[in-house]
């Protein structure tokens, strides 16, 4: 028999999760699968900056009372060039702010509030196919740990499974999208240490990109540009410390233990459809985006926000006006952020070949930026997040 509900969710990512949880705010039905353990989903470290509406959104929703307790609010960026660093602050530009705030913390807030709801959400069921997406009724056809098959029918079928998406198949075929990749890639320590700096560093140097983030008291989170093909193992410990250093000059980066590693590769990629009939496309299945404006979370958020609204007025109201025109307005936000994701990676990134002009051009670009308050305002206005439209949370 399969299972019917009105919205089944494929991802319980912070896409997933959250639409569940506001759909449930308007009285709307969902079932959550993911293919992952609870465990696996509350343990994976990833984004960790939260834009001031997508706080709003999980504080004034009931998602998380902790992002404002536990978070921590950063008013501003330093961006570090040619040995000195440069302020860009958020509050004196924007009046905005961001929050330290890391996803895994994020998703545990969301489950918890989920499974205390009573809600349908089911770990270790891995979607294989979305079908009927042309008619009312599409449905999810999957598998649990057990290799059991399980049918959900639904309304509407919501592909929230991230950047390999099973889902996207339904709407636009496996890979129709627009696409670009980086020459570089991110490699990525979490160490053991003091808090480096208040606020996050975002380094250019000769050697190369680097981001000195922040995670707690007791763990930091570092990157340095690095190549694509880059083995994890390839590097000490005190290679790691030197490459770091060098790519943030004039700072004394705090040292200490690295326990983790890993190298994040590039992407930009925003899907050619984001809806077919009934199935819908939201987060990194929507889009991808590379990780140096900490743009990925938040516009997942954004789409969800979005697709509530038109999900109320399509199941509540029998109004299709809104979700007939989600992907069109979604998309407008979806590029701006890709614009900006790509520009603050141009801005920062060496490029491999660059000339010396390409050099000399780029120092140029952030001086403009950091001197310049129309720079900065652009720079503080796209990073702590345009504001989410038709909500009141801005
Ligand atoms: C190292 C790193 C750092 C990042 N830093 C930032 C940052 O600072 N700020 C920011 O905003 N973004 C950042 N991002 C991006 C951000 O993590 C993603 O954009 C975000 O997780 C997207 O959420 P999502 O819910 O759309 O997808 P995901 O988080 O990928 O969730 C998708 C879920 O679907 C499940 N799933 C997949 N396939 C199936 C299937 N077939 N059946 C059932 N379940 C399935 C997966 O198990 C997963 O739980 C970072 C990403 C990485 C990797």
């Amino acid at each position: 028999m399969p299972v019917r509900t009105r919205v089944a969710v494929i991802g319980a990512g912070p896409a997933g999760l959250l639409l569940s949880h506001l759909l449930d705010r308007c009285g709307i039905e969902s079932v959550v699968i993911d293919s992952r353990t609870r465990e696996q989903i509350e343990t994976t470290i990833r984004a960790g900056i939260l834009e001031q509406g997508t706080v709003e959104v999980l504080a004034e929703t009931g998602a998380s009372d902790r992002v404002l307790t536990a978070g921590q609010k950063h008013e501003g960026i330093e961006l570090r060039f040619g040995g000195e660093g440069h302020r860009i602050d958020f509050t004196d530009t924007v009046g905005r702010a961001v929050w330290l705030y890391p996803q895994h913390e994020v998703l545990k807030d969301l489950v918890a509030a989920r499974l205390a709801a009573g809600q349908d959400l089911r770990f270790g069921v891995t979607a294989e196919r979305v079908e009927d997406a042309g008619t009312d009724r599409p449905r999810v056809l999957a598998r649990d740990a057990e290799g059991y098959a399980i049918e959900i029918e639904a309304d509407v079928v919501v592909g929230a499974d991230g950047s390999r998406s099973v889902a996207r198949e339904a709407v636009t075929g496996a890979y129709g999208g627009y696409f670009r990749e980086y020459p570089f890639a991110w490699f990525g320590i979490l160490c053991e240490a003091p808090p480096s700096a208040g606020e996050l560093i975002y380094g250019n140097s000769p050697d190369g990109f680097a981001l000195i983030s922040q995670r707690s008291p007791d763990v930091q989170r570092m990157y340095f540009q690095c190549d694509p093909d880059t083995d994890t193992e390839a590097y000490d410990e005190g290679q790691l410390w030197e490459m770091l250093q060098a790519r943030v000059p004039g700072t004394t980066l705090h040292e200490g233990p690295i326990f983790q590693r890993d190298v994040l590769r590039f992407r930009s990629f925003v899907a050619h459809e984001m809806r077919r009939g009934r199935v819908v496309l939201v987060g990194d299945a929507a889009h991808t985006v590379p990780p140096t404006g900490a743009k990925g979370m938040n516009l997942a958020v954004a789409d969800v926000v979005l697709l509530t609204d038109a999900l109320r007025a399509l199941l509540l109201d029998r109004d299709e006006t809104l979700f007939d025109s989600f992907a069109e307005t979604a998309r407008q936000r979806i590029w701006k952020a890709q614009h900006f994701s790509w520009w603050m990676t141009s801005l920062l990134h060496v490029q491999p070949g660059a000339s010396d002009f390409d050099r000399m051009r780029q120092l140029g670009e952030l001086r403009t930026v950091v001197e310049s308050r129309a720079g900065s305002t652009y720079l503080a206005e796209a990073y702590t997040g345009w504001p989410l439209p038709g909500t009141g949370h801005h």
